[in-house]
């Protein structure tokens, strides 16, 4: 299904005249009416901490529903005592873990900041960007932990993608950076302890913005789709760690003044049925060499050599697309670059590919027809489609206790951070103003 952001509608404003009955009813129950009853809330001062904290905990491929799953205590009360996104938190395109956890933290998309894909290629020097490149020079904008470390404040890190580069005032301290180490298996027990720790410092050492990122649910959602019990087990964990921090936060008296922002990166959508688009099949109309092609599966991106005109590759391909004879042909639609919908944002940069093809939920384009198993889930579709979004879920004094809003961009995160830690945010595609419609107002 296709969802357009506009059709989260805004909550009906209550009628004058009921709002009108509602202030007397309360105001003859009150001889002495201190304040008007429908006072707008304030910030809720800190109790024990001397600073605003903010903790973002990320969930891989935690698609918007998966909290319905099962019972979750945990989350359930973060969402009940919180603002929470109403139909979830809209990635950005393409709906992948590095672009958009690093939205996430630079407010920029993915044509900004640099990192357009999992996997790309650099036009220019030919270098092959994989997810363990940390050289800077791949990773633009500006990420929180750099904003906050520039400003005065400390910042903590624990597998977030981009977290490891060093890059401006950020150099991935000792024990406040933790490293991904594909050889040594992730306890995130011990990651939570270890952020749990850093509330045992002194005020002054405890790290402002602190992110985590957990690899669940993605893997399993790969695995067997978004409605296989494994999903329903692995949320269920996911919701221990929240309780996990939560108890942690209690003990030392701090949950209260602690931000806990929760969210993903994307969604998941079942891939059984072998739904695929065979690019050897547009070989009467025009022959795709697998050494032109970037990205298979849910994101095609073609690079034609030197010499080749895109705009005929991009024709040709269309032509055998739409010709009916190519088998779900009609489930890709292939672009030039600067040609895609701009509500996509996915031109500006010369490590995007000239070509783009956008495929249809829950299909796959792959060379040539393969006997492998094929069903499973898959993201990195359009992030329109309703199956692509992640959650969004605010905890803390600057948040409204069981509030919804309407469903956002992820690339307003970064904002709406700087905000609650009064730092100044660098130039992004967050908007001004989103903070401002979210947050408490401060006292
Ligand atoms: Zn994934």
């Amino acid at each position: 299904m296709m969802i357009s952001d506009d059709t989260v509608s805004a909550k009906k404003p209550i009628s004058r005249c009921c709002f009108i009955f509602a202030f007397l009813f309360f105001s003859s129950q009150n001889a002495v009416v201190s304040s008007p009853p429908f006072d707008t809330p304030v910030a809720r001062p800190l109790k024990k901490l001397d600073k605003h904290v903010v903790l973002l905990i990320s969930t891989d491929g935690f698609r918007f529903g998966y909290h319905f799953k099962t019972n979750l205590p945990n989350i359930h009360r973060l969402i009940a005592n919180g603002t929470e996104a109403e139909t979830g938190l809209i990635p950005v395109f393409p709906t992948v873990t590095y672009p958009n956890h690093y939205s996430m933290v630079t407010g920029l998309y993915p044509a900004y900041h640099g990192i357009i894909n999992n996997r790309f290629v650099d036009p220019k020097t030919g270098h092959v960007f994989t997810m363990a490149s940390h050289e800077p020079e791949w990773w633009l904008g500006e990420p929180l932990w750099e904003t906050v470390v520039k400003q005065g404040l400390k910042a903590a890190t624990s597998i977030w993608p981009g977290s490891e580069v060093r890059k401006g005032s950020w150099d991935c301290p000792k024990g406040f950076c933790q490293h991904y180490n594909a050889s040594v298996p992730v306890d995130d027990d011990v990651r939570v302890d270890t952020i749990l720790s850093y509330f045992d410092l002194p005020s002054s050492d405890i790290p402002s913005f602190i992110t985590i990122h957990f690899d669940d649910p993605d893997p399993q959602g790969h695995q067997v789709g978004p409605d296989d019990s494994l999903i329903t087990e692995a949320v269920v964990n996911i919701d221990r760690l929240i309780g996990r921090f939560i108890d942690g936060f209690e003990k030392r008296g701090v949950f209260e003044d602690v931000t806990m922002i929760m969210v993903g990166d994307h969604g998941m959508v079942g891939t059984c049925d072998k739904k695929l688009i065979v690019l050897d099949d547009l070989a009467p109309w025009i022959k795709i060499p697998s050494g032109w092609v970037q990205n298979y599966n849910t994101l095609l991106a073609i690079k034609p050599p030197s010499g080749r005109d895109a705009k005929d590759v991009v024709a040709k391909i269309n032509q055998g697309l739409r010709s009916g004879k190519v088998e779900n042909g009609k489930h890709l639609k292939v672009y030039l670059k600067e040609n895609l919908p701009s509500r996509l944002h996915y031109a500006d940069s010369d490590r995007i590919p000239p070509i783009i093809g956008l495929v249809d939920e829950g299909f796959k384009v792959e060379q040539k027809k393969s006997e492998g198993k094929e069903c499973g889930g898959a993201h990195g579709y359009d992030n329109a489609f309703f199956s692509m979004r992640s959650i969004f879920i605010g905890h803390g004094p600057m948040f409204s206790r069981g509030r919804k809003v309407p469903s956002f961009e992820n690339v307003e995160i970064y904002n709406l951070i700087s905000s609650i830690l009064g730092v100044k945010a660098a130039p992004n595609n967050g908007s001004d103003e989103f903070a401002s419609k979210v947050l408490l107002p401060r006292k």
